[in-house]
């Protein structure tokens, strides 16, 4: 049984786990040190300021100059320069359509008037998938450039031309999300992964992609990522979607390319494509408040989270028969091995095969289409693991930009 782990009891086990075992201080510990040497330094210089501040020569003036408030750098970003508290529109060119229209890639970028992390979400990397169009512009709904500790770019619509024709590929029938990290001069797809890593996942410490199903396919609200990463694990825990899937990464992807880069990505899926989704919306727009609230960029109120489940394998199941299926269990049922997933019935109701599950879990995916050909993918199962992962931080070093999302 996986048991529910409430945000505020999360952060604490975390630092449990962290503590308890000698060794897994180490990555934290790593961290703290760093920021405790900074703070070290720190009251090193205030020590000697006020060292020399004591003397009789020097008086009160450096402090005052040090009680004015410095204003946060701008963020620098493909030509841009956003003054901190500030939220900018910018559109970054991709080309020209052949028309001659020019075609840019949409940004906004929040840079708070605190320091903090830089986050990057993004949506309709698959053109079609526009849930997260929707849960980004929830979010920065709710975002305060003046109050925002730290920076967040919103690139709600990366695959722009598959957006404006509701395809997940791009016009040469490339998917952007097997492009990455792409290349200046490679296809369109590869210059557009490419302008992605160049202007946006090089300025970020972390990332949300936000997707759908595809195809007619429906997913419950899941995280997709690497739950053997400490960091990402912890990040996917404060998320709270429903359900986390350990997932490989795939050639070409963006989370292939962040996860090179020594970065953090979650991959959120929830509903379909070329649809809203309100559970789906309402648990990403939820599901990123409340990771910036944990990163410390936001302090926005957000509902607790429900319990989340952690699988490691999926399987789906397929259609027996040619038919017309009907669905038996849906989405985030749990269901036993053996137990009826569909039905296939002929056009007049005799029934043509029944559809099993192949092991115990919960249904995370189905399809949409009624109509099946024997060998369609009808359902998709996800195992469940029997107890809440936590954090290993001795599983792997700990990278620059993950050390900066560690918590303080
Ligand atoms: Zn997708």
């Amino acid at each position: 049984m996986t048991t529910q782990k409430p945000p505020a009891a999360k952060k604490a086990t975390a630092k449990k786990t962290t503590a308890k075992k000698g060794a897994t201080r180490k990555a934290p510990a790593k961290g703290s040190a760093a920021k405790k040497s900074a703070a070290k330094k720190s009251t090193a210089k205030k020590t000697t300021t006020g060292t020399s501040a004591a003397a009789p020569s020097e008086p009160t003036a450096p402090k005052k100059s040090r009680s004015r408030k410095l204003a946060r750098a701008p963020f620098e970003i493909a030509g841009h320069s956003v003054t901190a508290g500030r939220r900018m529109r910018m559109e970054l060119p991709i080309g020209n359509l052949m028309s001659g229209t020019p075609v840019a890639l949409p940004l906004i970028v929040v840079h708070g008037k605190k320091d903090g992390p830089v986050v990057w979400l993004s949506a309709a990397i698959h053109g079609d998938e526009i849930g997260g169009v929707e849960i980004i512009r929830q979010v920065l709904a709710a975002l305060n450039a003046p109050s925002l500790a730290g920076t967040v770019i919103a690139a709600p619509v990366v695959n722009v031309h598959g957006f404006n024709t509701n395809d997940r590929y791009l016009p040469d029938r490339r998917d952007l999300n097997r492009s990455f990290p792409g290349s200046q001069r490679g296809s369109l797809a590869s210059r557009i992964a490419y302008l992605f890593m160049k202007e946006i996942v090089s300025r970020a410490d972390v990332g949300i992609d936000l997707h759908t199903g595809s195809d007619l396919r429906t997913n419950l609200p899941q995280l997709r990522c690497d739950i053997d990463r400490a960091p990402t694990l912890q990040l996917a825990q404060e998320f709270g979607a429903p359900i986390v899937i350990d997932a490989s990464l795939r050639d070409g992807s963006l989370r292939q390319a962040t996860v090179e880069a020594g970065k953090t990505m979650l991959l959120f899926e929830g509903g379909e494509a070329s649809r809203f989704d309100p559970i789906a919306i309402a648990a990403g727009t939820t599901g990123v408040l409340r990771v910036l609230n944990h990163l410390g960029l936001t302090e926005i109120e957000t509902p607790p989270a429900k319990r989340t489940l952690y699988s490691r394998s999926t399987s789906w199941s397929r259609a027996s028969n040619s038919g017309i299926m009907h669905l038996d269990a849906m989405l985030g049922e749990l269901v036993s091995a053996g137990q009826q997933l569909a039905t296939i019935y002929d056009p007049f109701g005799k029934v043509l095969g029944r559809i099993k599950s192949k092991h115990d879990g919960i249904v995370i995916g189905h399809t949409q289409r009624p109509l099946v050909n024997r060998g369609d993918a009808l359902s998709h199962v996800a195992r469940l693991l029997n107890e809440v992962p936590t954090p290993d931080w001795d599983a792997h070093e700990i990278t620059p930009a993950e050390e900066a999302i560690l918590p303080t």
